[in-house]
């Protein structure tokens, strides 16, 4: 579904397709999988049909992109929220095709393809096609063992406007250093996000793994984002509406004792070290 967001990090989003297969411990919660299945659509699992859409759909960033050329602004597009835009199915061949036929008509949007399947997006680009100078080109890295297998697959594409990083659900303190710096194949990570998880049974994050990879996007010239503490925060955070809720303990590296309180999103905020983390990558391109 494209429309409007309120998620800070983008300004719309756009569906080519519902429905995808777990292949992560980041996908254990899957608000994709919740969602669609709360609105009755079986579009889940290798067996299952995909959710396609028609023309009037498939316009809309038309329109994104009219706006974005007169308001001189660029604006960022997530693509895809309910979906993975390189699962390999040979069904999705020619919508993953539309799609980047609409992404080059689009050169005012900037496109944000997430993906869990980074080792996919070479062998599923429609043949022919290299990556757009308006694509951020983004993996999610969840915890260490993750960003060990998936980002050498990240590093080889230069064409990318953004190569960015979702640590989100983040599951485990990231060493990220060796990669936001300018490696053997001359690129590096432009951007990390990082956040908590929320919905039901979310995993708790660490607070030190949040702050420690701020310290290391700074101290690397990274631009850093903190979307979001998830369902857990950190009881000095959320001391006025913790009341009458019963916090877990965790212990961090350092032997200090860390409470966390299950609040929920909403409450849970995003602030930081006490200020909310809104950077991004600066590009360099103009509308
Ligand atoms: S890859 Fe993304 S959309 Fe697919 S199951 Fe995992 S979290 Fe959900």
């Amino acid at each position: 579904m494209g429309k409007d967001t309120s998620i800070e990090w983008t300004h719309h989003t756009f569906n080519p397709w519902w429905g995808c297969v777990r292949v992560s411990d980041a996908c254990d919660h899957c608000y994709a999988e919740t969602w669609a299945k709360r609105l009755g659509v079986d579009v889940w699992g290798p067996k299952s049909e995909r959710r396609f859409f028609g023309d009037a759909h498939w316009k809309e960033p038309l329109k994104w992109n009219r706006a974005a050329k007169e308001s001189k602004t660029r604006r960022r597009v997530f693509c895809a929220s309910m979906a993975d835009v390189f699962e390999n199915r040979k069904d999705l061949v020619p919508h993953r095709l539309r799609l980047f036929e609409l992404i080059a008509a689009t050169p005012h949007l900037d496109w944000l393809l997430l993906t869990k399947r980074i080792h996919l997006v070479r062998k599923q680009l429609p043949k022919g096609y290299e990556l757009p100078s308006n694509v951020w080109l983004g993996a999610t890295v969840e915890n260490q063992d993750a960003a060990k297998k998936r980002l050498k697959y990240l590093l080889e594409f230069d064409s990318p406007a953004v190569r960015f990083l979702s640590c989100e659900p983040l599951l485990g303190a990231l060493d990220l250093r060796q990669w936001l710096q300018v490696g053997k194949a001359g690129t590096r990570i432009d951007w990390v996000i990082a956040g908590g998880e929320s919905g039901h049974g979310a995993r708790p994050m660490d607070p030190h793994w949040a702050e420690d990879l701020r310290d290391q996007c700074n101290a690397a010239g990274v631009a850093f984002h903190f979307k979001q503490w998830g369902h857990w925060a950190p009881v000095e955070h959320t001391a006025n509406v913790v009341k009458g809720r019963k916090p877990i303990h965790i212990v961090r590296r350092d032997g200090v004792e860390i409470e966390l309180a299950a609040v929920g999103k909403g409450k849970a905020g995003r602030s930081l070290g006490g200020r909310h983390w809104d950077q991004f990558p600066d590009t360099g391109n103009n509308v």
